[in-house]
């Protein structure tokens, strides 16, 4: 077996603990030791370097590569997964060897990745966000049209329910369709064009439902949850991770510190609706006025969740920012009062947890699949960061 020496380099392996100078040993697509002075058959000069883990990202939709609705509705249906294609080695070229599909991806896509047909992250699925009628995921306009985000097909069947009967058949549908993690909005949102952030979507009856038939899948729920009571609502009812958070109130903070709840913050997201819009993007007037609504809160949740001790995950809805400036994100979180250090921890292990992958992924550590990314430079200088990434590897392959 092929021993390879990362020789030389700094090592900030993921647990939080500081950045230490530190020689790696990768054997069989694992790391085997971490440590001074290591030999190694094959060796990679990592002096001047530092070697962070493979990088997470809890919430893109790499089916989607922007959010103008007029260009989408023009897209051949088939082209999307070509596009999908490309956003996956935009994100895997920007350190990310992780990713949360949180809608859009089916089986197909997270097969074709195993298969090694296409390049990218390993990635989970959630196929489709469960909405309900007039919700986040009802893409119904006034004129009566329908205007998916992503469209119905076989491998990504509609998510519209109501009523706990409903929702029981819908779970069961997603986890038939491949699904890794069930997806759900329990408040309205931003680009949909009839609802508002600020109301609770789904009631508790069906809430328990879901997340009864999810339990029963061994699968966990991660829910779009902008309003107080929508988020309140999902963490009530078991649900994983709270995707934007954009109305935390405290009774919130408090519930997700007792139940363990993890938000995934997407500060990038409402900016990202803002800019696409000022670049001539045909977004729903009703949306755009809604993201420039939300960002206020949106950043000052986070800052009040970081201050309590809420756990966090990188998360960034890339698709309505662009596929590989994923790490923009990281910027946000540190301004919302995350130390570097723990920005990078919320991206590699704390993200690993949330995705029940932490056994394996989200640390420099002896036993793990061997995923690293080399930086020039300050890691801890976020805002370069992408810039500065000079290898990729994963499984202890160099894939960029
Ligand atoms: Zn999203």
């Amino acid at each position: 077996m092929t021993r390879t020496l990362l020789r030389g380099g700094t090592v900030f392996d993921g647990t939080g603990a500081p950045a230490a100078e530190a020689d790696v040993v990768i054997e069989d697509g694992r790391f085997v030791e971490v440590g001074p002075g290591l030999d190694g058959d094959e060796e990679v000069d990592a002096s001047g370097l530092t070697l962070l883990p493979g990088l997470f990202d809890c919430h893109v939709h790499v089916m989607a590569s922007h959010v103008n609705f007029f260009k989408l509705a023009n897209t051949p249906f088939s082209y999307r997964f070509f596009e999908a294609a490309r956003n996956l080695a935009a994100t895997l070229a920007t350190g990310i060897t992780n990713v949360r599909d949180a809608g859009g991806a089916d089986l197909g896509i997270q097969q074709a990745l195993e298969d090694g047909l296409i390049r990218g992250p390993r990635m989970q699925i959630s196929v489709r966000m469960l909405s309900q009628t007039g919700g986040h995921g009802d893409c119904w306009m006034v004129s009566g049209q329908r205007m998916d985000l992503f469209p119905v097909h076989p491998g990504c069947p509609d998510g519209i329910v109501d009523g706990p009967d409903e929702m029981r058949r819908k779970v069961r549908e997603m986890v038939r369709a491949g699904a890794d993690v069930i997806k759900v909005a329990t408040s309205g949102g931003v680009l949909s064009p009839r609802d508002d952030p600020r109301h609770a979507h789904f009631r508790a009856a069906e809430l328990a439902v879901l997340v009864e038939e999810a339990d029963a899948a061994g699968l966990p729920v991660m829910a779009h949850a902008q309003s107080s009571e929508g988020i309140k609502a999902a963490v009530r009812a078991g649900i994983r991770s709270i995707e934007h958070g954009i109305y935390l109130d405290d009774e919130a903070i408090e519930l997700m510190l007792e139940r363990g709840t993890y938000l995934v913050p997407t500060l990038v997201a409402p900016t990202g609706v803002i800019r696409a819009a000022q670049a001539g993007a045909a977004i729903p007037e009703s949306s755009l006025r809604k993201a420039e609504a939300v960002i206020g809160s949106h950043r000052e949740s986070f800052a009040r969740a970081v201050d309590a001790g809420v756990k966090v995950a990188m998360g960034t809805d890339s698709a309505v920012t662009p596929h590989g400036d994923n790490l923009d994100e990281l910027v946000l979180m540190h301004e919302g009062g995350m130390k570097p250090e723990e920005v990078l921890v919320a991206t590699t292990l704390s993200a690993a947890r949330l995705m029940g992958v932490d056994h394996e992924l989200g640390s420099i550590e002896p036993g793990k699949r061997a995923d690293v990314v080399l930086v020039s430079g300050d890691p801890f200088d976020l805002a370069t960061l992408k810039e500065r990434i000079t290898a990729v590897y994963m499984d202890g392959r160099k894939v960029v």
